[in-house]
Parts: structure tokens; sequence; C-alpha cells
């Protein structure tokens, strides 16, 4: 994080304010300043100085003058935000390969690469991402990066700034924030994937509107992440949404390595499927999920009744998650939007066990961040903290 070191920490009300009027840019904008002075019920004095402040390090951008002059005779200048000339990196740490890509601020995804990974050792690895990073940028030379947001799987204790556990990486308590700002130059943010892409839904995706949002992940690990108007919750050490292990009566899957087989992980992960599709004789040991979907779209009835299966334990984790959190939105991402023909199972089981009925179904979406999501998570990372407190960067963007 980066604080302004020649002036004294902006006073708590300042904070906010900006926070609000960079929101009300970045849903309304270009916007002259009565507009925002309308929209956020803030007087002409506190915008006009808030603005200038925005304005000069770069955070807000002033265009050309709207014809016509106002009320007061002064011509009216709306603000955008720098979107055509700023960037903000996403980074995902995969197991096999990372994701990067640069982001504007509205969320338009400007490039994407994937970087097979040479080594999963943490200080050679954010070595290579550097790198790549550096290659990234230079082809949009001409945009200033304003920050990275990086995410991973498994559990990252986002204060300490640590992975405390990525078990397909072999990462244990490994100081990831601090390998990473010591390679990159620009401020860096880092959260768990979930997390992320809880944070992306919220600021590009389909809880724009929420005001509380539950992220539902499956994938090679399984997930939740939970936000009320875009605050993530964390709970201490960020260990909030480590639902992998949580057992349900109902479900069946793989045998885990926590000793169960009625654990999210056991039923819903994709490892989990793929072990029991092999164990099946459905495919071969080298065979990628793809295989068993594809068998499955041939109308190969085993592969149709594990994945059944596994969209219908999917739906029992989503009623009891629905019915602890009752967010206004369950948003469903990874593995399962593959196989969209299975969501009627899910939507069918969440009613089934939700105490809210029926009214259950119409709160469970799938993801809106589409192909690009694991860059938009990365990079919402980052945005978050951008668009929560700008005052924090004035140092940084000027
Ligand atoms: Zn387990």
């Amino acid at each position: 994080m980066t604080t302004p070191t020649d002036r004294a920490a902006p006073a708590e009300s300042a904070r906010h304010n900006a926070a609000t009027v960079v929101r009300t840019v970045l849903a309304h904008g270009p916007i002259p300043r009565h507009r925002i002075a309308e929209l956020t019920g803030l007087s002409a004095g506190t915008i006009s100085r808030l603005t200038g402040r925005l304005a000069g390090s770069g955070q807000l951008v002033e265009l050309e003058p709207e014809l016509g002059p106002s009320a007061t005779g002064r011509p009216r200048i709306p603000l955008d935000l720098p979107v055509e000339e700023t960037a903000v990196a996403g980074v995902h740490i995969g197991t096999l390969r990372s994701t990067l890509g640069l982001v504007d601020l509205r969320g338009g995804v400007l490039a994407q690469w994937a970087v097979p990974h040479g080594s999963t050792d943490p200080r050679e690895l954010v070595g290579e991402l550097a790198e790549a990073l550096a290659d990234l940028t230079s082809w949009q030379s001409h945009r200033r990066l304003l920050g990275v947001g990086v995410s991973t799987g498994g559990w990252v204790d986002t204060e300490a700034g640590t992975v405390v556990e990525h078990g397909p990486l072999g990462w244990h308590d490994v100081p990831l924030h601090a390998e990473l700002t010591a390679r990159l130059a620009p401020p860096v943010r880092l959260d768990g994937l979930v997390r992320a892409l809880a944070l992306a839904e919220g600021w590009y995706g389909a809880g724009q509107r929420a005001e509380s949002l539950l992220e539902l992940f499956v994938g090679n690990v399984v997930g939740a992440a939970f936000t009320v108007g875009r605050r993530i919750h964390r709970g201490p050490r960020s260990a909030s949404g480590g639902i992998a292990h949580l057992r349900l009566p109902g479900v069946e899957g793989a045998p885990c390595d926590c000793g169960a087989s009625d654990c999210l992980q056991a039923a819903l992960a994709d490892g989990s499927v793929l072990r029991l599709a092999r164990e099946a004789r459905l495919m071969g040991p080298d065979e990628p999920l793809e295989t068993l979907v594809r068998l499955a779209r041939d109308g190969h009835l085993g592969a149709i009744r594990l994945l059944r299966t596994r969209a219908r334990s999917l739906g029992r984790a989503a009623a009891v998650l629905l019915d602890l959190v009752n967010p206004e939105l369950l948003v469903l991402s990874g593995g399962p939007l593959h196989t969209p023909e299975y969501l009627p199972d899910v939507r069918a089981e969440l009613v089934r066990h939700s105490t809210l009925g029926l009214a259950a179904a119409d709160r469970l979406i799938p993801s809106g961040l589409g192909e690009h999501s694991l860059v938009l998570a990365s990079a919402a990372v980052f945005l978050n903290a951008w668009f929560s407190d700008p005052l924090a960067h004035l140092a940084a963007a000027g």
C-alpha cells in the first residue's frame, strides 16, 4: 500500500467523500461537477476541493468544456476517469501457469497473456512474472500503470501479505506480497482468487446493482467469498470462505485428502470428478475434464450421471450458503459454467433444500465476467483499493 508521505493522513470524512466522488464518476462519467453534487448531496465547495486534488494527481481528467454557459456563466467542464491514460495489471498465479492482463479503470480488458511456470519457487516465479509484466506494459507504454492486483488460489492472508497454504503449488506461509513489491515498482495488492472474483463481480459483473453478494467458486479448489456494499468480509487471518472441507449430508464424491468423501472438495472439485470418471473407466488417466463433458454431450449415461451428481451437490452447497448468509445474489463461477446444461439441476436442488424455497432460484446466477475472469478478478484486487480510498493513492498517481 502506498501512503502519501508529504502530507498528514487525510481526514476520514475527506477519504469517504473522495471515494464517493470517484465512484460517481465511475458510474456516470463524463460528468460535470454540479451533477456530481446533485447525485452525491455533497456541497459545491467540497466537490470543487476534492476534484481539484484528484485532477491534480491525474486520478480524474477534465474534458473539453460543454457548449453553453452554466447558470453561473462559467463553462461546464465534464470530469472523467483517466480511462485512456492509465491501466491496472491483473495477475492470477495458477498451478501450472499464470494469467496476466491489463485492464482499464472501467474494466475493459486491454491485453491478456498466459505465462507457463518455469518454476514454482516463489522468488523465481515472481521474477518470471515481473519480466512478463514488463513486456506486457511496454506494449501499452502510453498508459501509466497505476498498480498491480494479484490473486491466487488456496488460503491468502491479505493483511499479512502471505499465502498461508496453496497445496498444488506446495506453498506454505510464503511472503508473496514482499516478494512482489521487491520486484515490481507500482503498488501491489494481493488477495485470494475467490475474494478477487467477488470484488470483480461487484465492480464489473453481475453484482453491480446488488448490495450483498456471495461468490461460490468451483474449480481445482472450492471456495466462497462474501461482499456487502463492495466491501469484502475476510475475518481474522483472511480465513473466511474456506468451505472446501465442509461436509454435507447427501453429498458424495471421491475420497478427499481431509479423510472425508462427503466434503465439498470431494463432491465438487474438478479433480475429484475426474478421479471418479477415471475410476469408472470412462476416460484415460491423462484426459481432461473436457473429455468427460464431451462424453456426456454425446449421451454417455455414466458421464451424465457424474456431472448431474456434481450439479446436485452444488445445489445443496448453495442452499446452505444462501440460508446462512442471505445475500441478494449468489454468483456461481468456475467449472460449472462450462456445463450450463446442468444449471437447472443446481437450481432444482437449491430450491429443494433452501428455506427460501422457490425464491432461492432467482438468487443464483452464473458469473458475468466471461473469458477474462481471472484477469478482471486480479485487477479488481487493486481497483477495489483504488476506488475505496482514492486519497491514499495520490502520491502514487501523481
Ligand atoms: Zn475434504
